[in-house]
């Protein structure tokens, strides 16, 4: 399947991953700029697969114990904390897994193989199938891409956290209150864990 974006298909001819988004750290951005905007994608080397098929199909089918789901992780915690939130609103660009709309807050539980995390030993790439796997990645980090400079554009702020911030039970006491942290601050955009390359 290609990308659904012609730049998307002009672009992707090696692996990518997301950079941190401008949109955030300038500020909104201006109508129009939608159209004329460039991917900011950076060329990596891809990662050389460290894992056997059956973990690979594990991590893409996202197949865990009941409630170690990431996302159930983030709600369960939200819950507990007290924080009022919706789950994949309508109308919000990219239908944030959570919204919290009187913290005007959208909260993003990306699964590091999909959205391509950068610098993550589960952000892997497939021996075989290059071409196909390369155009399914490309979609999503520009479907990504377009959400989150959307959402700044909208002035909403933006949390995103990957999965493998939430995979270890024992850190989870560190991981999660860096969320309510997080709510409670002025922060436009924040990821966790940091980009690599901030
Ligand atoms: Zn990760």
């Amino acid at each position: 399947m290609p990308p659904k974006t012609a730049f998307a298909l002009a672009r992707f001819d090696g692996d990518y991953y997301p950079g941190t988004p401008d949109s955030f750290v300038r500020g909104p951005i201006q109508y129009g700029d939608m159209r004329k905007a460039k991917p900011r994608f950076k060329r990596v080397t891809p990662m050389t697969d460290i894992v056997d098929k059956k973990t690979r199909s594990r991590w893409m089918a996202g197949i865990r114990g009941k409630d170690t789901k990431p996302e159930i992780r983030v709600r369960s915690y939200l819950h507990r904390a007290g924080f009022r939130f919706r789950l994949h609103k309508k109308g919000i660009p990219g239908r944030p897994d959570i919204w919290l709309a009187k913290h005007n807050a959208a909260i993003f539980v990306n699964g590091c193989y999909w959205h391509r995390h950068r610098g993550c030993r589960k952000s892997t790439s497939p021996k075989d199938n290059k071409a196909k796997w390369r155009d399914k990645f490309a979609a999503t980090v520009v479907r990504d891409e377009r959400n989150l400079a959307l959402l700044a554009k909208h002035g909403i702020r933006v949390l995103v956290i990957w999965e493998c911030e939430l995979d270890a039970e024992k850190r989870l006491s560190k991981s999660l209150p860096k969320i309510a942290k997080w709510l409670r601050s002025k922060s436009r955009y924040r990821e966790i864990p940091p980009p690599v390359d901030a």
